[in-house]
């Protein structure tokens, strides 16, 4: 945890770009593409400078780069020795791989641009080495992905390459040149304006503009990953009337076919996957987990019913039967007018409405009287 907020510094107010490093190391490229995705707001907007209070971005990223070569590395190797002239920050995607393992036979996991060796043949410069390097004198390190925040799929049990997170490259005493830890924005890949809001966040803050974002004690934002799927779920409201889906393509919760909703902290199904369209459960696909450090060991086997589910799935079958009928019963007497109940008919040309059963009455009846109980019911006279 951060000690107080006096340990930390902003930049100068005059600052007119802040430069990006992309760094990945082992990774699919998929935050890349949730990145380029975002709308809200857009990479577009921060590399034009065009938000308000918040410098221009220059991005150096490996993929998205025009230049190549030496002239793409050499910003980097400035910004390892301190030397780069602008303040930047450090954005990792993809797990650390220990190279010492690669290393045993000539080789490498990931890496950008190469130094000559003694012999004058170019070596590959690990990303590893990358990070370690610029993060001394980086503004702010943020890790991009559940790769870089926890190790993810790389760092799955039994891996051959050692893999882990930024945060266990750095360690926790690690501090940025202004004072921050490392920032965690993880996801599988993450939602991409969770990536460029919290860049846009963490800039205003070191722009001096805003106070510091709240993290939670993992470092992620906690504005974005304090509340769990389910609550922000679609399919909520199934679950908490007890139904479920049985097989893919159900429209009802899907908690008994693999969903970890309950206990995942993601805003997937609040934000969407791009542009607010999309987003696992909302296309109908169970939460496996994959935003949590956990992942994917813990989460594994992926499609099955979580341990735990039949108990509260049970116990939400029980109540939510109860509670589906009283609401189907309200529903029903609520798509009438005050009219049609009284006449006990609806002139429907589009198909034959069910009158309520003698029981029907005298259930919604007292049901009504519990409801009201100590108030007016509008348009009775009683
Ligand atoms: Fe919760 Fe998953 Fe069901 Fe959505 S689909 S309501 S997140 S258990």
């Amino acid at each position: 945890m951060i000690s107080s907020p006096e340990s930390i510094s902003v930049l100068p107010n005059a600052i007119e770009e802040v430069h990006a490093f992309w760094i990945a190391g082992g990774s699919c490229d998929g935050c890349s593409i949730a990145a380029v995705g975002a709308s809200s707001p857009s990479v577009e907007e921060l590399i034009n400078g065009t938000l308000p209070g918040i410098a221009k971005v220059v991005l150096h990223h490996p993929v998205l780069a025009v230049n190549a070569g030496e002239e793409f590395i050499k910003p980097f190797r400035l910004a390892a020795k301190g030397e780069l002239g602008h303040p930047f920050v450090v954005l990792c995607e993809g797990s650390i791989m220990d190279e010492s393992l690669a290393a045993k036979t000539g080789g490498y996991w990931s890496g950008l641009g190469a130094d000559l060796d003694e012999f004058g043949d170019p070596q590959p410069i690990p990303s590893v080495s990358w990070i370690t390097r610029m993060s001394e004198h980086a503004a702010a390190v943020i890790a991009v992905g559940t790769c870089a925040t926890w190790g993810g799929v790389p760092a799955a049990a039994n891996n051959p390459t050692n893999a882990a997170s930024v945060m266990d490259l750095l360690g926790e005493d690690y501090r940025s040149s202004l004072g921050l830890p490392v920032i965690n924005i993880p996801g599988c890949a993450p939602q991409g304006d969770n990536i460029t809001e919290t860049i846009a966040s963490v800039l205003l803050f070191l722009h001096g503009l805003v106070p510091l974002p709240e993290f939670d004690e993992l470092g992620r934002p906690k504005w974005l990953f304090d509340e769990t799927v389910h609550r922000g779920c679609t399919l909520a409201g199934y679950y908490e009337e007890g139904t479920f889906a049985k097989e893919y393509g159900d429209k009802e919760c899907l908690v008994e076919i693999g969903c970890w909703g309950p206990v995942v902290q993601c805003n997937i199904n609040k934000r969407g996957a791009i542009n607010h369209c999309g987003g696992c459960m909302n296309v109908g696909a169970p939460c496996i987990g994959c935003t949590m450090p956990g992942f994917p060991d813990s989460f594994a086997p992926f499609y099955k019913m979580p341990p735990g589910t039949q108990v509260s799935s049970t116990i939400s079958k029980t109540t939510g039967t109860l509670v589906r009928n009283l609401r189907q019963m309200t529903q029903a007497y609520h798509n009438k007018t005050h009219k049609w109940i009284e006449e006990g008919h609806v002139p429907s040309g589009w198909g034959h409405i069910e009158q309520p059963s003698l029981l029907d009455k005298i259930t919604h009846y007292a049901y009504q009287k519990l409801q009201y109980k100590g108030s007016h019911k509008p348009g009775s006279n009683n």
